[in-house]
């Protein structure tokens, strides 16, 4: 079968490869859609830093299961012809955060996921454990596939800030690609809150007043006073990064106002950083929450498919043949993908 898979540093090929037979406790998936991820492209840039390579990549996966491997029988939604999505992330499976299926914040180790730090979903076939698998429900695998890694993700950003998504409150996303596309539809699918698209590309502030938000601006030196204007003078309550970029990470620390927070999902390699001034009347911005995430809960990976399969939210998808996969990460890389892009074998 074909895997495509990350050889080092700007080196990546299709490779020929047996088809894997799942161990105990896996099951052997037939890849339906597989989501091509931001973070794909900085493992191709890197080489990995550390991973064991090869690896196929690909962390967003659904797919048909074709055969179980020892003790999976008894699995719920594990039989052979179920189309499942992937759980991706890979804590210890033991800890107290992993019981309670929070594998992001594993307790013993750092989450490891299928596609970076074992062989994923670009390819024709994948082997993945069976208690990773969710039903996908009535959702197209296509626009599934985004949300097990971009919808969950984004979802789990929305939510560390939920007690302030109140009607009259404003919330901004930065960054309107893969994960910010669907934080827009989540914040207009669970909340009243007026949202603010900011982006350095107007055509992607275009795509987002289609997809819900009340208002875009653009990146530059006039963001912060565009976003404090676009919000009636007034600084916001929540920011959610999907950039994490030094300029996106400074502008959300100078437009988040009192009582706010400031949630930081994007990789882009900033740093976050506050005047902590003392004394009443001198430290006007006070009292924001700062929150930095990684990944999502299982549990938002079920609520991301439940309101995509209530017509809620919907990935916007470019879909590629597998055989495309390296075209489509330098597309990503130069901004040429709107929303998300998909593999199909
Ligand atoms: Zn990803
Ligand atoms: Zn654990």
């Amino acid at each position: 079968m074909r895997a495509y898979r990350l050889i080092g540093a700007g080196r990546a090929e299709f490779v020929d490869v047996p088809v894997p037979e799942p161990g105990p406790g896996e099951v052997l998936l037939r890849v339906l859609a597989a989501g091509v991820c931001r973070t794909d492209v900085a493992l191709l840039r890197s080489g990995g830093d550390g991973l064991v390579l090869p690896v196929t990549l690909g962390h967003e996966i659904v797919g048909e299961v074709v055969a179980q491997g020892e003790g999976v029988a008894g699995v719920a939604g594990s039989h052979p012809g179920a189309v499942v999505a992937v759980y991706e992330l890979l804590g210890c499976g033991a800890c107290g955060a992993c019981a309670r299926g929070h594998e992001n914040v594993c307790r013993d180790l750092v989450p490891g996921a299928i596609g970076i730090t074992r062989d994923g979903g670009m390819a024709d076939h994948v082997v993945v454990p069976a208690r990773n698998l969710v039903a996908v429900g009535g959702v197209d695998p296509v626009h599934a596939a985004p949300l097990t890694d971009a919808g969950m993700t984004a979802l789990h950003a929305v939510e560390r800030a939920r007690s302030l998504l109140e009607p009259g409150a404003t919330a901004v996303v930065v960054g309107i690609g893969g994960l910010g596309h669907l934080a827009v539809q989540f914040l207009r699918a669970t909340s009243k809150v007026r949202v603010l698209a900011v982006d350095v590309d107007r055509a992607r502030l275009d795509f987002a007043a289609e997809i819900g938000a009340d208002d875009g601006v653009l990146t530059g030196p006039d963001a912060a006073d565009g976003i404090v204007a676009a919000n009636a003078g007034r600084k916001v309550d929540v920011v959610y990064d999907f950039v994490g970029a030094q300029q996106t990470l400074d502008l959300a620390a100078a437009v988040t106002g009192r009582g706010g927070a400031i949630v930081v999902t994007g990789g882009g390699g900033g740093r976050l950083s506050i005047d902590a001034k003392m004394g009443a009347g001198a430290a006007p911005d006070r009292e924001v929450a700062i929150v930095h995430t990684f990944g999502g809960t299982r549990d938002d990976l079920l609520r991301t498919l439940a309101l995509a399969e209530a017509g809620r939210v919907r990935t916007h998808v470019d879909v590629f043949d597998l055989a495309a996969a390296g075209r489509v990460l330098a597309d990503l890389e130069t901004g040429q993908i709107l929303g998300r892009a998909v593999l199909v074998a």
